[in-house]
């Protein structure tokens, strides 16, 4: 069967915030239910599977789902709450021998290369720009606008007549950039805040007012929020758009037809 699973569902801070003792981050550290850790996803056809983004909670990832070992990773843009575990992945395929597979658009794979020179030695560097295949899912990849951080990547997967997209860290999107989400069968979503007042330019992610916006545009047939920062609190009945819920840690959803 092919699942979607979410490991991280926070923002780049993660939820709590280190330096913060909001309403949000104190719950966080009490009861854990906003405890978020750095947005990543595990994607499985029942035998293969592949991990996407790999950020500073990749270890403590592994360890609460009780995985030994990752072979294939997908990288969506080279900000440190993406690739900051990166370094611990190449460790464990060179205690393990075995050489990881780690695919992104060229230009992240050489923003990678610039940060971690030594990482190519445990970790073969695959282009993902032209298209790949992974668990038999076709997936070609666009750049996405980021707002004041520049530009990421989302992914569009395709198998078997069912599509769906990961688009974390994105905000504003061009008529273009939004051609891709058409059609989708889940979208899955990066709102960082419910509504973000800071000025649009110091921007970087979509708000939950905006995404609303996006759905209504694009009407993809679910709908599921991530990369959440502080400013959201789960335990609360958000008013969402029909069909849209909020990831959490070890939700498992069927991505198939
Ligand atoms: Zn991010
Ligand atoms: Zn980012």
């Amino acid at each position: 069967m092919d699942t979607l699973t979410f490991l991280g569902t926070g923002d780049a801070m993660g939820v709590p915030r280190v330096y913060c003792d909001c309403e949000i981050c104190s719950e966080a550290r009490m009861s854990g239910m906003n405890r978020r850790l750095r947005s990543s996803a595990l994607v499985c056809d029942g035998q293969d599977m592949f991990v996407i983004d790999c950020g500073p909670d990749w270890r403590k990832m592994m360890e609460l789902i009780e995985m030994r070992e990752v072979q294939s990773m997908l990288i969506t843009h080279a900000h440190f709450d993406h690739i900051a575990g990166l370094p611990e992945w190449a460790d464990a395929c060179r205690w393990l021998g075995r050489k990881g597979n780690l695919y992104a658009p060229r230009e992240v794979l050489e923003q990678i290369g610039r940060q971690y020179p030594w990482l190519s030695g445990h970790i073969n560097m695959m282009e993902a720009d032209t298209g790949i295949t992974l668990c038999g899912w076709d997936i070609t990849c666009w750049k996405v606008n980021h707002g004041k951080n520049g530009y990421s990547y989302a992914y569009r997967f395709e198998k078997n007549g069912y599509a769906w997209v990961y688009n974390s860290d994105s905000i504003h999107l061009s008529e273009e950039e939004k051609k891709p989400l058409h059609g989708l069968d889940l979208l899955v979503l990066g709102t960082s805040f419910v509504h973000e007042t800071a000025e649009f330019s110091t921007r970087s992610v979509y708000d939950m007012k905006e995404a609303a916006e996006l759905l209504a545009e694009v009407k993809p047939k679910r709908a599921i929020y991530t990369h959440m920062s502080h400013d959201v609190d789960t335990r609360k009945k958000l008013d969402l758009p029909v069909g849209t819920e909020l990831a959490a840690f070890g939700m498992v959803v069927k991505i198939k037809r």
